[in-house]
């Protein structure tokens, strides 16, 4: 987690334009009619599918584990600070999106599709005229608001058990972008070989989203759109400044990148205190859980037990607990070790 302290994400747009400039890629699929749900996980492993809302997980296995789901629905609720990637892809890109969440509907059998998306009126007015099939449901616009759990909790009108996942009660989640990209590949016949992303550098004013080439490096998309990176001042941030992490130059974008970030050293906040005992990480957690007793566990490598696997399955690493935490510490990279045990 990169908690910014000085940035004002506030002063951002809305609704962005969805520009690239890069060539656009080669159709190589004829593209696709009719699903077949029989076959249709093939065509998502042969286009590259993963989970472009962070996850990475195989589509073809969700797709097949979410077979007579009675609904899909589309998460666009992005609300980490900085990003605003999900809405321009449900703008710019309704053809495509649509495409993806009819046809990945279809393959599991659902009859209805939802549109989540973050409580905004003159975004629900727009979305009504571009997706007038589907449902448009809103959600808090508080991070992290679209995590799969939280949508669960308000579709069902309850906590879901631990552990329990959305197909339980008929519900097929899938990220906007994925949907994208299905929605890509069968009208147009292009693999997944584009990743949508928010690309900017606040202290120069420079905020875009664009569709950049998977593999490409950052840097090379640093030169092409001329901004100032110094290594020296500033540090890069992969999908997002809760969830993500800090990466060089060098490294690749990905199929799973939702942002570059491109921040000021001394605007992220690093300098870690004792604990205090506050409570404030358990209180600000949005699932009730207690970070610091977790973290406590695992660094004394005490991670046995019902109760501490329970709520370490429940974590999903949003990080809301470490920018809640008043002395800087850390939590979230103690429970994604605590994940690692379980
Ligand atoms: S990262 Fe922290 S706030 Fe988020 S779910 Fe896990 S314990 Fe709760
Ligand atoms: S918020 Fe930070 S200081 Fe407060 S109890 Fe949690 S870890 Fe300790």
């Amino acid at each position: 987690m990169l908690r910014t302290i000085k940035t004002d994400w506030n002063i951002l747009a809305d609704f962005q334009t969805l520009e690239t400039p890069f060539p656009r890629p080669e159709r190589i699929y004829p593209g696709l009619d009719t699903i077949d749900p029989a076959t249709f996980p093939d065509f998502l492993d042969e286009i590259g599918l993963v989970g472009m809302g962070g996850s990475g997980f195989q589509t073809s296995e969700k797709i097949k584990a979410n077979i007579g789901s009675h609904t899909l629905v589309i998460n666009g609720i992005e609300c980490e600070p900085g990003i605003s990637i999900d809405k321009s892809v449900l703008l710019n890109d309704s053809l495509w999106v649509a495409a993806g969440a009819t046809a990945c509907a279809q393959a599991v059998g659902a009859s209805k599709v939802i549109l989540a998306v973050q409580h905004n009126p003159d975004l629900v007015t727009e979305l009504n005229k571009l997706y007038g099939e589907f449902e448009v449901l809103t959600f808090s616009d508080k991070y992290p608001a679209g995590a799969e759990k939280l949508i669960l909790k308000k579709l069902i009108g309850k906590w879901p058990a631990p552990g329990a996942r959305p197909h339980k009660f008929g519900f097929l989640i899938q990220n906007v972008v994925s949907l994208r990209a299905v929605g890509r590949a069968l009208v147009d016949g292009i693999p997944v070989v584009e990743r949508p992303l928010t690309l900017a550098m606040p202290s120069t004013g420079f905020y875009q989203n664009i569709i950049a080439p998977v593999g490409i490096s950052v840097q090379e998309l640093l030169e092409i759109y001329k901004l100032p990176y110094d290594p020296a001042i500033h540090i890069i941030s992969d999908s997002g400044t809760m969830m993500g992490k800090e990466v060089p130059a060098s490294a690749p974008i990905e199929k799973t990148t939702l942002s570059i970030l491109i921040l000021k050293r001394d605007d992220v906040f690093r300098n870690e205190r004792p604990c205090t005992r506050c409570g404030a990480c358990n209180t600000a957690c949005p699932l009730g859980l207690h970070p610091f007793t977790l973290t406590e566990r695992i660094r004394k490598n005490k991670t046995e037990g019902p109760a501490f696997k329970a709520q370490m399955t429940e974590c999903f690493l949003c990080g809301v607990c470490s920018a809640a935490c008043p002395s800087g510490i850390p939590l979230v990279q103690s429970l994604e070790k605590g994940k690692a045990c379980l």
